[in-house]
């Protein structure tokens, strides 16, 4: 039978994205010793189905997992995960905010009326979810602040909370002797906010730190493993917006033709929204 697993390298392995039900993707870092898992999923069916595919393939069962940050989609698979869990104190702090809540259809419903859910997770949910009551939040086991580092035996993980706008708890997992990185959703906008953000004060600085490591290729939860080449061009056209967007504050027209002329090319939908978010962020 046909692995749904994907090889990044002999130790890197990774069960894809899938847009249905926003399931991120979810990672298996293979040491001599011990094997972390990135990410736990967004239900016990997503754990449980990266958990059979591992052993598919004939993969040790893990010991860890670590939670790249506390949104729903990353952390309601960790019951179904028996390893040591990893999270830093803000994640840990979020996840105690959501066991204290009710999970039923009308609860997720009154928590989007209040504006405490947005309208996007709670529908994924309910696609995820035949009964809302499934869902069990776990706390994690072992809980760290700015950066921890876990030797695997010959292969090492970097764990380092470098925050941004889509969630401050954010955390980069650089798997150091295979050179790739793991950005979770971390270059993503503050979906929480009234309108998608970014802020240049959070975003930019964030850029050059994941920029320091030294890593050939990175992953973004919600995509596909792509090379470091990919990510300098993204971070240098979102350097020019935040620069065109502090100069010319609010002329978004402006800020379009100034832009297609510094990058040299026509602009993209994609670019349109980044100006639109950074602008959201001026406010
Ligand atoms: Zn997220």
């Amino acid at each position: 039978m046909k692995s749904l697993l994907k090889k990044i390298t002999d130790k890197i392995y990774y069960l894809p994205a899938e847009e249905e039900t926003d399931r991120p993707i979810l990672a298996a870092v293979v040491g001599e010793n011990k094997t972390l898992l990135i990410d736990a999923g967004n239900s016990a069916a997503h754990a449980n189905l990266f958990l059979a595919e591992l052993n598919k393939m004939g993969l040790p069962r893990p010991d860890f997992v670590v939670l790249t940050h506390w949104h729903w989609d990353h952390i309601f698979g960790l019951d179904a995960i028996d390893a040591l869990s990893i999270a830093n104190q803000k994640t840990q702090e979020k996840i105690a905010e959501l066991k204290t809540y009710e999970w039923t259809e009308v609860a997720l419903d009154q928590r989007v009326s209040d504006k405490i859910e947005i309208p996007f997770c709670a529908e994924m949910m309910k696609k995820e979810y035949e009964n809302l009551t499934d869902i069990k939040i776990v706390s994690a086991d072992i809980i760290f602040n700015k950066k921890i580092t876990i030797d695997l035996g010959g292969v090492s993980c970097i764990i380092e909370n470098i925050g941004g706008d889509h969630a401050a708890d954010s955390n980069l997992i650089y798997v150091e002797e295979e050179k790739i990185i793991f950005l979770g959703d971390c270059l993503a906008p503050d979906l929480y906010a009234d309108k998608w953000t970014y802020t240049i004060a959070k975003l930019i600085p964030m850029l050059a730190r994941i920029e320091s490591y030294d890593f050939e290729i990175n992953v973004e939860s919600h995509w596909k493993p792509v090379r470091r080449k990919e990510f300098l061009s993204e971070a240098r056209d979102l350097r020019q917006i935040a620069k065109l967007v502090k100069n010319k504050e609010k002329d978004i027209e402006m800020i379009k033709a100034e832009l297609a002329k510094k990058l040299n090319r026509k602009l993209t939908a994609d670019d349109h929204e980044m100006i639109k978010y950074f602008l959201n962020g001026l406010e």
